[in-house]
């Protein structure tokens, strides 16, 4: 079971010392935490306000591009002059008109060359150089269209809003992977199952397997529990904490399973109180320990929506957007009491929610208003002493851990549609990852949001009773950066050819501790430009998190005895000759005992997961069964050894295939280009689509995976 004991110390720690500045607001709060360990950085920060150190040239009547180069939160901490290229001064008249581009050493001007966000130099040579234009198809990409299309107008780039005969270099599809089936070639802006994947049930039980093998290191995400197959477990646990201590009362939280937007929510302090049936239905959901001091500003609650980009699974690779939103309740904090659990703009910051309330304040600055951007709320806090660099360090180190429990699943999920060999495109994602800071400035993560929303504009009431989309300055400000550096670095003419992480842990030597840009130089794809929005995090620190990555080992086993391409689950007959071939069964072990484990693990999980269609073991259940093999073999060693060396005796048995399987796991077939469609791309036949190929291909008569009934659950964007 998860150690959520580190963070509950944490907790109960600055409980005690800030017990007498309770009703203190934030200010104070904040002003009570460590001092920077480096003081100059504070001077060159304190007393700046916010504003002057975003870098804003965005222009509501043109829509100019923002520049979140210069909005980055890990600017350099290191003192007034190395922090002083960074700053730039909205209050100064000469800003709108010019600034100084990162490393090029020359001032440019707003009316020279532009290609997005950025004034560029160009070379006589680049110049001479012309490409055709890099295509998006746009036709799906829903309520994105806005920003993605003020992207592509930024890169000069070729938009196709109705879709294109012809294959187009990048789909950018609204809610899932599976918005368009018809896609055999070029990229597309989902992976196959990540929807299914961040459900609050399925994303709780990944990192349960993480905390299992690593409980010090996954402490950042709250303690919870399955509804309703574990609500007897929960209510006894409780029971006994209440027992051991009667001063204890915790909170909790109930979130239904597939929800959003704060759908469904709501706080309960006594287990009784769980709906476990809504109508006639179980209701599925996760019950969640819920964080009682959190860290405020104004007196408010917030949390933290970020930007994370996976460009591919296979070599991983993870990039973090510098720039973010911050989401503040619309009513003071109070800690949690049997008289305020109902008050949902207390504790819930969904903007959703707060929306509603008569207290939200849409502001066009960053820095005030009930929707702020992240660097104005950190600018903040290191004004007040916070030591913003070590913050910013926790919560890429949160990102990292969390897409490294959710991968396994995911290189089922996309083996399954794609499988090695067959045409396919290549994906990537946007997610938005939901953390909220605690008093003790430690992050936690409260979600991941597979589609977070990258609406610009906002509904406002214009006239009594009339309501109008206006353009949210501060949304688009994040969102066109995000989306647009995306597509800088999926951009096919910029490809370059990328390690495997088995290869860059061999090779490289990553530095010790996760850094800012200043200490580590980061760059852009194009030496032209200046560095990205986004900031690469893996495979750049690989060194310290590769380690972490056993639970894709054990699904590279997984995925390895599948057999028939498309499948997901394992049948008793792969079961056995997985145990066969790594040797596993023994005269104590037999492989009559071997089907009884199988029987008993699937059936146990067949019963979790109602909805499931598919007969069979699903990665989670076979992670179950290779933990409690572990377990038999390697009785005196503790649960991660155990799973170490149970990895390291089935892959010595397979040979050298298993690494060389582990890294195609997730490769494509050789460039689709050269495959002529006649057809139109919407009208197609089935057979352009990668599934049905599938489904010809298996021997499987059963029906296929289930995902677009689930897929349809989850068409709301976050
Ligand atoms: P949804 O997908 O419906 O938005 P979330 O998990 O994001 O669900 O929860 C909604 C809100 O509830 C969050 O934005 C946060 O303000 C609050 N919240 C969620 N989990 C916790 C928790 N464990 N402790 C404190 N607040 C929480």
């Amino acid at each position: 079971m998860s150690d959520y004991g580190h963070v509950r110390a944490e907790q109960t720690k600055s409980q005690g010392e800030d017990a007498e500045k309770e009703a203190a607001d934030s200010e104070e709060q904040v002003a009570s935490l460590p001092a920077s360990p480096d003081p100059s950085s504070i001077t060159a920060t304190t007393g700046t306000d916010a504003s002057s150190v975003l870098c804003k040239q965005r222009s509501r009547g043109h829509r100019e591009p923002a520049c979140c180069v210069k909005a980055a939160p890990d600017w350099p901490l290191r003192g007034p002059a190395a922090f002083a290229p960074a700053v730039i001064n909205l209050n100064n008249p000469g800003f709108e008109r010019a600034f100084r581009v990162k490393g090029s050493g020359s001032l440019l001007h707003g009316t020279s060359e532009t290609n997005g966000n950025y004034l560029i130099n160009r070379g006589p040579q680049e110049q001479s150089q012309k490409r055709r234009p890099v295509t998006v198809d746009s036709s799906k990409a829903k309520t994105s269209l806005e920003a993605l299309k003020m992207s592509i107008k930024q890169l000069k780039w070729k938009e196709f809003p109705l879709g294109r005969r012809a294959p187009c270099d990048i789909y950018w599809h609204g809610v899932s992977f599976h918005d368009n089936e018809n896609i055999v070639s070029g990229q597309v802006n989902k992976f196959p199952g990540m929807v299914e994947m961040l459900r609050k049930i399925n994303m709780s039980r990944a990192v349960r397997t993480m905390q299992e093998l690593f409980p010090e290191e996954y402490d950042f995400y709250p303690r919870s529990w399955i509804l309703p197959e574990e609500h007897q477990l929960f209510a006894t646990q409780i029971r006994l904490i209440k027992e051991k201590d009667a001063a204890v009362n915790p909170t909790f939280i109930v979130k239904p399973d597939g929800g959003s937007q704060g759908d469904g929510i709501y706080l309960i302090r006594d287990p009784a109180d769980v709906k476990l049936v809504v109508g006639s239905q179980a209701k599925q959901a996760v019950v969640q320990e819920y964080i009682p001091k959190p860290l405020l500003i104004d007196k408010l609650k917030f949390d933290i929506r970020l930007y994370v980009l996976i460009k591919s699974l296979e070599p991983l690779e993870i990039y973090i957007a510098k720039e973010g939103l911050t989401r503040f309740c619309t009513e003071p904090y109070q800690e949690p009491s049997q008289k305020n659990l109902s008050h949902v703009f207390m504790h819930l910051t969904n903007y959703s929610l707060n929306v509603h309330s008569g207290n939200f304040v849409h502001s066009d600055s960053q820095n005030t208003g009930s929707k702020r951007t992240l660097s104005s709320v950190l600018y903040r806090l290191a004004a007040k002493g916070v030591d913003i660099k070590r913050v910013w360090s926790d919560i890429i180190a949160l990102v990292i851990k969390t897409v490294i429990a959710v991968v396994p699943e995911l290189k089922v999920y996309y083996q399954a549609d794609i499988p090695p060999g067959k045409p396919g495109p290549t994906c990537f994602q946007i997610l938005g990852f939901d953390i909220l800071l605690m008093k003790n400035l430690k992050p936690v993560l409260l979600e991941v949001n597979s589609n977070p929303s990258m609406r610009i504009e906002h509904e406002q009431e214009v006239a009594p009773g009339v309501f109008e989309f206006v353009p949210s300055p501060v949304d688009e400000e994040v969102k066109v950066g995000v989306i647009r550096d995306t597509l800088r670095l999926m951009d096919p003419f910029h490809k370059k050819p990328v390690m495997s992480y088995q290869d860059k842990s061999r090779g490289s030597e990553p530095r010790e501790e996760i850094q800012t840009d200043a200490e580590s130089g980061s760059r852009s794809p194009d030496e032209n430009q200046p560095s990205l929005c986004l900031k690469q995090v893996y495979p750049k620190y690989t060194k310290q998190f590769n380690h972490l990555r056993l639970a894709e080992r054990i699904a590279s086993l997984f995925i390895r005895f599948l057999g028939v391409k498309g499948n997901m689950r394992l049948g008793p007959t792969a079961f056995r000759t997985f145990i066969r071939t790594c040797k596993l069964s023994s005269s104590n072990f037999t492989m009559a005992s071997v089907d009884i484990l199988y029987i008993d693990i699937t059936r146990r999980w067949a019963a979790a997961a109602a909805d499931s269609r598919e007969a069979g073991m699903g990665l989670q259940a076979f992670v179950e069964a290779f933990f409690y093999l572990a377990g038999r073999r390697f009785r005196s060693l503790s649960l991660r050894e155990q799973v170490v060396s149970l990895l390291e005796l089935c892959e010595a048995q397979l040979g050298p295939q298993s690494e060389d399987r582990r890294s195609l796991s997730c490769s494509r077939a050789p460039p689709p280009r050269a495959v002529k469609t006649q057809t139109p791309y919407h009208t197609n036949s089935q057979l352009a689509s990668p599934a049905p190929q599938r489904r010809a291909a298996s021997q499987d008569n059963r029906p296929p995976q289930t995902l677009k009934p689930r897929m349809l659950r989850a068409s709301v964007e976050n």
